[in-house]
């Protein structure tokens, strides 16, 4: 675990929510990095997300520009191939704001947010096509799902890992390379090579777990992996050797072991109270109260 944080469990008050069915819900069958992500950082949250199922707070349209550039993104690549291995035209560039249109409208935001997103997005879309047409590694799918099983330590049984890659290419040596779309602000190359989405991928193309879409055949190890930060068109790439996989492979296992323990303490912290989606509900939160009243408990 990267975070310093207390290991005791905060006696939960009376008033506000608290977890209930802990000791005795399902666990859930899979576990990407995000929810093992949420348990390293607040087990709480994660029991009210995953084992209890307590709807958080959202902001209406909180995702919606993020969402609309990878769908825009993903249905550009996803022709690319088609045309590829149908033999047909390539898209039209046009497709990528048709979809992006088509997002943002449906995205429930108000019209002058979608103005705004559509203003923000466009430039996107150019230094997206402008970075696709520099590469020289032909996409070979998109939004790839895969699932590794991973064994805990002690004999604590395994877990299902699964994931999505938002795309995956073919080097011209026939070797494998990630890119992960991003559209928050843009990192500089040691974050990136700090990432650890990046090396749950790479530990998924290392477990075999790839596989082409078009012809089912495994696809070979990572050799490099990259962000691509929508804002500003920049592609950072980095690599990960064995040593980082087997290190997050443990981490896998520890993270693990914490949630089929049902090892559930809060760890409220300020900074992510105000960030959690249960941050005004929560009866162990740091943040500050709701000023119209608690939303009170949901489980
Ligand atoms: S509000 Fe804070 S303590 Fe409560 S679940 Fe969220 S992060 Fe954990």
């Amino acid at each position: 675990m990267n975070e310093t944080a207390p290991t005791t469990t905060i006696s939960v008050p009376a008033l506000g929510l608290r977890p209930t069915r802990t000791d005795t819900a399902p666990l859930p069958a899979y576990e990407s990095h995000s929810s093992l992500s949420t348990y390293e950082g607040c087990p709480l949250r994660y029991a009210f997300r995953y084992v209890e199922r307590v709807p958080g707070e959202e902001r209406p349209g909180q995702y919606a520009f993020g969402s609309a550039v990878h769908r825009a993104f993903e249905v550009y690549v996803r022709e690319r191939i088609r045309a590829r291995v149908d033999g047909g035209p390539p898209p039209d560039p046009e497709l990528l704001r048709l979809v992006l249109d088509e997002e943002l409208t449906g995205s429930g935001l108000p019209p002058d947010a979608i103005e705004d997103a559509r203003r923000r997005a466009e430039p996107a879309l150019a230094r997206f096509l402008a970075m696709d047409a520099t590469r020289d590694a032909e996409p070979v799918a998109v939004e790839l799902g895969f699932g590794a099983d991973v064994v805990l330590p002690d004999g604590a049984g395994a877990i299902r890992f699964v994931g999505y890659l938002d795309r995956v290419d073919r080097a011209p040596d026939g070797s494998t390379e990630i890119v992960d779309y991003k559209t928050g602000r843009a990192r500089d190359q040691a974050d990136v090579h700090r990432d650890r989405q990046l090396t749950a991928y790479a530990y998924a193309a290392a477990r075999g777990a790839l596989r082409d879409p078009t012809t089912g055949a495994i696809l070979p190890p990572a050799s490099r992996l990259g962000l691509y930060f929508a804002d500003t068109g920049t592609l950072l790439w980095t690599t990960r050797d064995a040593d980082r996989l087997a290190a997050f492979e443990a981490w896998l296992g520890a993270t693990g072991a914490g949630i089929h323990g049902r090892d559930f303490p809060a760890r409220p912290e300020r900074w992510r109270c105000d960030w959690c989606e249960y941050g005004k509900s929560c009866a162990a939160s740091a943040a500050p109260p709701d000023p119209a009243g608690a939303s009170g408990g949901a489980a």
